[in-house]
């Protein structure tokens, strides 16, 4: 039986846990800059506690709030100068996983002055990044406790890098930032959390540790969307935001060890292409991605299915409910663009059996008929 893995982060959850983590941030340096988005780390409270702490620990820091979704790597450079006039010691993100994602490459970029965009991409790192703390706010990406940054670079792509330095020193998870989501954000990121754990059970790098973490998320997912399928979003209380944000947590893990398949690939396309939510452009796969396990792999679809404990006719009804609104079409000129970054793909060379890039450009025709 296969556990190999490896998550060194130090992981604090819970209500207050920002202030109660006080120690463990003080232990990170003299001088901080927090990495945020425009708004979410004001609005949901969690600046004001890691000023506060950052503050009663006689820590110096400084804000950059200018991250946007899909974060772009000419912000991460803008942000990683600032952190070197600082003599910035940490970089502390909070946010969604664009947040988080950014503050992980701003580590690297501000540890390595004047480093390129290829010297970043190529690990041709000289120095090791600066310590990354992460304080997430939505319940999605797991970037809390992963080893990857997902950044767009100025050609519009986004593109990620795995790297064992840059998992965070410190996660600070407190669900009670997420209580301000808006419902259309809570469904987008909450069918993330699905798509890694589905994406994650189903891949070839799949080991029994990885399927336990992937697993025990959906079903803490489950009885949540249940209730979100019946009553919206609106009456999510703290109990079931922190079910939605631990199982968040136990998605990172498990893409950790895994990577994601081909819905994650193709979700990129739709981002680029069209603006649409990261989690919501790869939950619009997952009913596709269920279905080709269910062809090549039909042992494998049954035990997720009894482990998971939901019915397949659930488990399409719940996706189609939550899964935000994905309206657009693709015409062969599209496809035909895009059909090379198939072939060879690493997420896609993850999913089971074959899937070609014929069978991608089939899934697109077939689900955004351009007429
Ligand atoms: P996000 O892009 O970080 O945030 C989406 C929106 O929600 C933003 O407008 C943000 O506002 C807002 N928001 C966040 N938290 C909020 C809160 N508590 N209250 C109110 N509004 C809030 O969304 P995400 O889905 O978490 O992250 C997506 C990114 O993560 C993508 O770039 C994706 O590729 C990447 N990703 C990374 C990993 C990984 O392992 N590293 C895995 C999967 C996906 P602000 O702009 O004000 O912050
Ligand atoms: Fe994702």
């Amino acid at each position: 039986m296969n556990l190999n893995s490896f998550m060194p982060v130090k992981l604090m959850t819970g209500a207050g846990c920002v202030r109660s983590g006080a120690k463990e941030l003080a232990k990170l340096g003299k001088v901080c800059l927090i990495v945020t988005g425009k708004s979410s780390a004001k609005v949901s409270g969690a600046l004001q506690d890691v000023t506060d702490t950052l503050d009663s620990n006689g820590q110096s820091w400084l804000l950059f709030d200018a991250i946007g979704q899909n974060p772009r790597l000419t912000d991460c450079m803008t942000a990683s100068e600032k952190a070197i006039a600082a003599g910035a010691d940490f970089i502390l993100g909070i946010g969604g996983g664009s947040a988080l994602d950014a503050a992980k490459c701003i580590a690297v970029l501000a540890a390595n002055p004047g480093m390129t965009q290829a010297q970043l991409y190529a690990f041709d790192w000289k120095i090791p990044p600066l310590k990354i703390v992460a304080v997430g706010t939505t319940a999605g990406t797991g970037s809390e406790v992963t080893k990857v940054s997902v950044i767009t670079t100025p050609d519009g792509r986004k593109k990620s890098f795995h790297h064992e330095a840059i998992f965070p020193a410190l996660s600070l998870g407190d669900p009670t930032y997420t209580m301000s989501l808006s419902p259309m954000v809570t469904r987008a990121t909450a069918v993330d959390v699905l798509a890694h754990c589905a994406e994650s059970f189903f891949s070839r790098s799949a080991n029994h540790i990885s399927r336990c973490y992937a697993v025990e998320g959906i079903r803490l997912l489950l009885p949540v969307f249940r209730m979100m399928a019946e009553h919206g979003c609106e009456t999510l209380d703290y109990d079931a935001r922190e079910k939605l944000y631990c199982a968040s947590i136990y998605g990172g893990l498990a893409i950790n060890v895994t990577g994601t398949c081909f819905p994650h690939t193709m979700g990129y396309l739709l981002t680029e292409t069209f603006g649409i939510p990261h989690g919501t452009a790869c939950a619009v796969f997952q009913r596709d991605f269920y279905e080709y396990n269910k062809t090549v792999v039909p042992e494998l679809a049954a035990e997720y299915l009894e482990r998971i404990g939901c019915s397949e006719e659930e488990y399409f009804c719940l996706l189609e409910k939550l899964t935000p609104p994905c309206e657009v079409t693709m015409d062969e000129d599209l496809i035909a663009a895009s059909h090379d970054r198939w072939i060879g793909n690493g997420s896609i060379q993850k999913c089971q059996g074959q899937f070609t890039a014929d069978m991608a450009d089939e899934v697109l025709r077939r689900k955004f008929p351009a007429n």
